[in-house]
């Protein structure tokens, strides 16, 4: 009704004195389909302004009156057909006014002056970060398909009782460390100790605890015995870095140790325990995203990367290249797109990998 008035009121306001004829107001109208239950009552409110007015002798404009006819159109609720019916009221039915349509997505959409404007296209989700870390990545490398059931299908390997060792172990290392680093070098005799402050294996048999025990002073001993002098150079211990890559990869880790060799080199260190079946390919590859990591911390290169195995007492040592580095940091961020894309298929094969993978039972045979 408050279209309808405003719109007569605008009749009179122009002043038309000379129609000559009824004055036309025109509609689209949800007469029918979804809307119709509320629209109805636009379509009774005008139909009863217009018969009182009509019954009134009509609208006075100037010494004259005129009639009202109103042309009521169905846009069975319909949007698209509302604004063709009000163009076709407006250029082939030539009606004197107009009036409103009901609910608001009509209202807008006969009226491009006060349409909602146009989104400005987004690209789908590039920009958001997708933080990786090293442990989790080391899954994609050795089988897409394997990182998948493991981290968005939630599919875990099943528990050892030994679980906890290799953790206790690096806490124990930690200390060591951490205290070398404050002019503490621990030796020998801090062993059981350190190993009875550190040791946690939640899932252990007592036959799993002692064997346990034994293994992890064997280990702490041996790593005292053989770097106990490189402990006074050591620069930094459990490291956090995080490295922006390109496409908002972000990859975070912890560098196990930092250490500066006898001719001032700079090496980075990783420290493995049999616990840690990563192979050492995938080691080498954590150490050259670590370098390039210490790299953007610290801003000095690395000059070395090292691979302990604490039970074996091996070390393997190699110099950072930084080719190498870019190339693997190029392998990471390729990574995280597929990941993102959700492109993460099995290997194509049975293979060694697939022998040694603890999904293979959910995943293939042979
Ligand atoms: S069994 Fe093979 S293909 Fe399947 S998840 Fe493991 S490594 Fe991938």
């Amino acid at each position: 009704m408050r279209h309808f008035v405003t719109c007569m009121l605008a009749a009179l306001a122009l002043g038309h004195s000379a129609f000559g004829k009824p004055i036309e107001l025109g509609a689209s109208i949800q007469l029918t389909g979804p809307l119709a239950n509320t629209a109805r009552y636009y379509r009774d409110g005008y139909q009863f302004a217009v018969d009182k007015i009509n019954a009134a002798g009509g609208v006075k404009l100037g010494n004259a009156r005129e009639k009202i006819v109103l042309r009521m159109l169905d846009n069975q609720s319909d949007t698209n057909l509302s604004v063709r019916q009000y163009v076709q009221l407006v250029t082939q039915d030539k009606v004197n006014f107009l009036l409103g349509p009901y609910a608001s997505d009509f209202v807008l959409a006969r009226d491009p002056r006060r349409a909602p404007p146009r989104l400005k296209p987004q690209p789908r989700v590039a920009d958001l970060p997708l933080p990786l870390t090293f442990s989790e990545l080391r899954y994609y490398f050795q089988c897409p398909y394997d990182f998948k059931l493991r981290f968005l299908y939630g599919f875990d390997a099943p528990v050892d009782r030994a679980l906890g060792f290799g953790k206790s172990l690096h806490d124990a290392l930690c200390q060591i460390h951490a205290e070398s680093i404050r002019g503490n070098v621990p030796t020998i005799a801090d062993v059981p100790t350190l190993v009875e402050d550190h040791l946690h294996l939640p899932f252990a048999n007592e036959e799993v605890r002692q064997n346990s025990i034994r293994g992890a002073e064997k280990a702490l001993r041996q790593y005292i015995q053989r770097h106990g002098e490189q402990l006074t150079r050591l620069e930094h211990a459990e490291k956090a870095i995080e490295l922006k890559l390109a496409d908002g990869i972000v990859v975070t880790g912890r560098i196990d140790l930092i250490r500066r060799t006898d001719t001032d080199e700079i090496a980075i260190v990783d420290l493995k325990s049999a616990e840690d079946t990563q192979p050492q390919e995938m080691t080498r590859l954590q150490l050259q995203v670590y370098a390039a990591g210490y790299q953007k911390a610290v801003g000095k290169d690395a000059d070395l990367i090292e691979i302990h195995n604490l039970e074996m007492g091996h070390v393997h040592r190699e110099e950072v290249e930084q080719s190498v580095v870019q190339e693997t940091l190029n392998r990471v961020v390729d990574a995280g797109k597929q990941i993102r894309d959700l492109n993460l298929p099995k290997l194509e094969k049975w293979c060694e990998t697939c022998r040694r993978c603890d999904m293979a039972g959910i995943c293939r045979t042979g």
